[in-house]
C-alpha cells in the first residue's frame, strides 16, 4: 500500500480534532476515528518525530494482561485481546494487513509475602468474574508445571494462560498508522508550541512552523511530554518521563518450555522472546529525567536482575547478555494508571495519558472511547469515566498494585 509522503504544512487551516502526539495511542484513536461510522470530521495528527526515537511505543515490551484489580483496566485489556485476534478483519479485512499472533504464555506474580499472595487471591476472584483464566498455584504447582524455577521464599504465584502474554505491538502501530492515513486522516511532521484558549475552549494550536490551526477538539497523546502539552493549555496532568530497562539475554542451556512473564517479588520480569529471554526493572532510584535522557546504568544489570533472575531461574547463572535499551514510561505520580477523557473546565481537550507501563494493551479501548467521547460526547462501550482526570484533581487515586 503505497502512501504520499508525510508533509510538514497542514493542507488546512481549521480540523475538526487535532490530535498531538502520533504514536501508539494517537494512532489507535485516530484509525479509531475512521473506523466509527457516526463520525465524519477532519482530523490532523501532529507528530514532532516521524522516527519515534523518543517515543514510549518504540521501546516497549509489548505485553497484554488481564491481571488487574480494577473491573475497568480488565475490560480494557480483553477489548485489546479481541483487537490483536481479530485485528486483519477489524482492519477491513485486506490480506496485505498481517494477521498478529499473541503469545499466551502468561503473567506469572510469584508473591514473596502473605499480605501481597492474598492480594492476589482477591485480584484472581475479580478477574476470573470477568471471564478472564487467571489461576492460583501453590509452589508445588508451579514446580511441576515448570521446573526450572527456585521457589525458595514464594507463597504462591498467579498465572494466566490465557489470552495473556506477548504481541507485536510495533505491526499493530505501523498498520494503524497507515490505515489511519488510508482512510483519510492527515499526519504532519510538525510540533505543537502553543495552545489557544477562549475560556472554557481550546480554539486553535499553534506549530513551531508557525501555523496557527483552528480546532473543534484537541486531544493530548504525547506520551512522557503530556505535561508539557497540557501546560500549554493552561491544565496540569502530573505526568513525567520515567527510565525503565530492558535486557536481552541468550541462554547456554535454553529452558525447556517457554518462561511467563514471570513478575519476581525482587520486582524484576523476565519472559522469553524466541529463542531469546527478556528482562528488565525499574531503577531503585526512580526519578523523572529529561525527555532526552536514555543514559545506562550499568550496575543495574550486574547488581540487580542478573543476580535476581539468576536466584530465580538457576539455569540463568550461565547467560549472555546481548542488546539492552532504556526507555521512558509517561509515568503518572498519582497511580500509575491512565488518565482518559476531557477536562472538567476545558471539555474540548481530550486527555489520553499517563499509561506507565501498559499503554500498548490499553491504546486499542482508548482509541476506541476516545473516537466515542470525540463523536457522541458519551462513552458508548466502555464507560472511562473512573479514568478520567477528575480523580487527579480530588487526589483520590486507583490503587493497582500489580504493576510493573
Ligand atoms: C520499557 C517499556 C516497556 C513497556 N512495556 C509495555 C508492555 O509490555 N505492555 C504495554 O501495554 N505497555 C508497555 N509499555 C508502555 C507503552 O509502550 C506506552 O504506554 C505506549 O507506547 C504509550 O504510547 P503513547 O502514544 O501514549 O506515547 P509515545 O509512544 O511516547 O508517543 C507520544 C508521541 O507524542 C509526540 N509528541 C509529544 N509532544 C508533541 C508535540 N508537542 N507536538 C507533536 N508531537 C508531540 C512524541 O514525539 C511521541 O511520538 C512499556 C513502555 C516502556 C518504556
Amino acid at each position: 500500500m503505497a502512501l504520499p509522503p508525510i508533509e510538514n504544512t497542514p493542507k488546512q487551516q481549521r480540523y475538526d480534532v487535532v490530535i498531538i502526539g502520533g504514536a501508539m495511542i494517537g494512532s489507535s484513536i485516530a484509525w479509531h476515528l475512521t473506523a466509527n461510522p457516526d463520525f465524519d470530521g477532519s482530523v490532523l495528527v501532529v507528530e514532532r518525530d516521524p522516527t519515534y526515537e523518543f517515543a514510549s511505543t518504540t521501546h516497549t515490551n509489548s505485553c497484554i494482561r488481564q491481571q488487574f484489580s480494577m473491573e475497568l483496566n480488565i475490560r480494557i485489556s480483553q477489548y485489546g485481546v479481541h483487537f490483536i485476534k481479530n485485528f486483519r478483519d477489524l482492519l477491513g479485512g485486506d490480506p496485505e494487513v498481517p494477521e498478529i499472533a499473541l503469545h499466551d504464555y502468561g503473567y506469572l506474580y510469584l508473591a514473596g509475602t502473605q499480605d501481597f499472595a492474598d492480594y492476589l487471591i482477591e485480584c484472581q476472584k475479580l478477574q476470573s468474574s470477568l471471564g478472564a483464566g487467571t489461576r492460583i498455584m501453590t509452589p508445588d504447582e508451579i514446580a511441576a508445571e515448570y521446573p526450572f524455577y527456585n521457589l525458595d521464599g514464594v507463597v504462591l504465584g498467579s498465572h494466566n494462560p490465557i489470552d495473556e502474554g506477548y504481541f507485536d505491538g510495533h505491526t499493530i502501530f505501523d498498520w494503524l498508522r497507515r490505515m489511519a492515513r488510508r482512510n483519510g486522516i492527515e499526519y504532519v511532521t510538525n510540533e505543537v508550541t502553543s495552545i489557544q484558549r477562549d475560556g472554557g475552549a481550546i480554539t486553535s494550536v499553534t506549530l513551531k512552523s508557525g501555523e496557527v490551526i483552528a480546532c473543534g477538539t484537541a486531544v493530548n497523546a504525547s506520551g512522557p511530554r503530556a505535561s508539557v502539552t497540557a501546560q500549554m493549555a493552561g491544565l496540569d496532568v502530573p505526568v513525567e518521563p520515567r527510565r525503565r530497562y530492558t535486557f536481552i539475554f541468550d541462554a547456554e542451556e535454553p529452558l525447556e518450555k517457554d518462561l511467563p512473564l514471570t513478575i519476581d517479588p525482587t520486582g524484576v520480569h523476565m519472559r522469553s522472546d524466541g529463542q531469546y529471554y527478556l528482562c528488565g526493572c525499574p531503577p531503585d532510584d526512580d526519578p523523572a529525567v529529561a525527555f532526552d535522557d536514555f543514559e545506562a546504568d550499568h550496575s543495574i544489570w550486574e547488581e540487580k536482575v542478573w543476580p535476581a533472575i539468576a536466584n530465580r531461574v538457576p539455569a540463568f547463572e550461565r547467560i549472555k547478555m546481548t542488546n539492552y535499551w532504556i526507555g521512558h514510561y509517561a509515568f503518572n505520580t498519582l497511580d500509575q494508571n491512565a488518565i482518559v477523557g476531557p477536562h472538567p473546565d476545558v471539555e474540548n481537550f481530550i486527555f489520553a495519558n499517563g499509561f506507565s507501563g501498559h499503554g500498548l494493551q490499553q491504546s486499542p479501548a482508548v482509541g476506541r472511547a476516545v473516537s466515542e467521547w470525540i463523536t457522541h460526547g458519551a462513552y458508548q462501550s466502555l464507560d472511562f469515566t473512573p479514568l478520567g482526570i477528575e480523580r487527579i484533581l480530588e487526589g483520590r487515586p486507583i490503587i493497582e498494585k500489580a504493576v510493573i
